[in-house]
């Protein structure tokens, strides 16, 4: 039982410049974090992963977990469909371009791209377009991101990118009214980096899946610089665990353990914002505990 104490008087002007949403506790969550719902912002159900993992078990694994809720996107889409169809409470559909032979390294010269992409937003209920790889940025493939970008605007549901820093300035470029989730938070992008980034674009979210130990220092302590971005942009980033191959799946408690870990460091309000309340607001949906044992 934490005692609740008001420390406004105790902000730091570090904090004020820095613009964080101020919580009225600084005090960490600690334990309690293990009450909280998660929203899971990065499952992938790849198709080696079908049989080792009917859907029945991805939501025990998700219910085990306290996964209320995930984001998921498949490669190929139908990975994604089946898990929405077993647990509709549950699964939030994004659309992966990738299938067949279009894989992350050629997807956007792939034939048949666009139509491929707009036939299945137009046949299920997908809530955002990713999660997609630009590994470098090649004008060529800037008519195609162009139309992807429309989709997304005109659908009104976030993209969800892997790149670096320069890829999401150019969709940002091309289709300035996105929303975009920026995948395992830039990647290898510094944390300070990633805090230029979301100053620099207002409807820049990220998903922190693999920078777990990144954001947690050694000794149980958050990182200074995560621990600063985490706290000034905490109604933008989301946790995720990115199950993109079986071992993933595999360890999954491992990886939401590690994940609530960090979690138990931060203010409550803050926790609660990344396990799931900003999740909530970016898809419009409620998320709690009773959707456990659900589907
Ligand atoms: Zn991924």
């Amino acid at each position: 039982m934490y005692v609740r104490r008001s420390t406004f008087g105790l902000i730091c002007a570090a904090c004020l410049c820095a613009g964080s949403a101020l919580a009225d506790d600084d005090h960490p969550i600690g334990e309690a974090v293990h009450t909280l719902p998660l929203f899971d912002a990065h499952i992938h159900y790849k198709q080696p992963a079908w049989d080792a993992y009917p859907p029945s078990s991805v939501i025990e694994l998700m219910d085990k977990n306290g996964v209320a809720m995930s984001l998921v996107s498949s490669t190929p889409d139908e990975g994604t469909i089946k898990l929405l169809e077993y647990a509709p409470d549950r699964i939030v559909p994004e659309l992966r371009p990738y299938h067949g032979s279009a894989g992350s390294s050629n997807w956007t010269k792939s034939p048949g791209m666009e139509d491929y992409l707009l036939e299945r937003l137009d046949k299920y209920p997908h809530e955002g377009l990713g999660e997609f790889h630009i590994h470098r940025i090649d004008p060529t493939d800037e008519p195609l991101l162009r139309k992807v970008t429309e989709m997304a605007r005109s659908r009104n549901i976030p993209i969800h990118i892997h790149s670096g820093a320069a890829p999401v300035d150019l969709l940002y470029r091309l289709e300035p009214a996105l929303t975009i989730i920026w995948a395992h938070a830039g990647m290898s992008e510094p944390a300070i980096v990633v805090e230029e980034m979301m100053a620099k674009h207002p409807t820049l979210y990220a998903d922190t899946s693999f920078r777990e130990f990144d954001i947690l220092s050694s000794g149980q302590r958050l990182d200074p610089d995560w621990e600063r971005v985490l706290k000034r942009f905490s109604k933008r980033f989301m946790v995720g665990t990115d199950t993109w191959i079986n071992d993933q799946w595999a360890r999954y408690s491992e990886l939401i353990s590690i994940n609530r870990q960090w979690l138990s460091l931060l203010p409550r309000e803050i926790a609660e914002r990344i396990a799931y309340k900003n999740a909530e607001t970016l898809f419009g949906r409620s998320i709690s505990n009773q959707q456990i044992g659900t589907r």
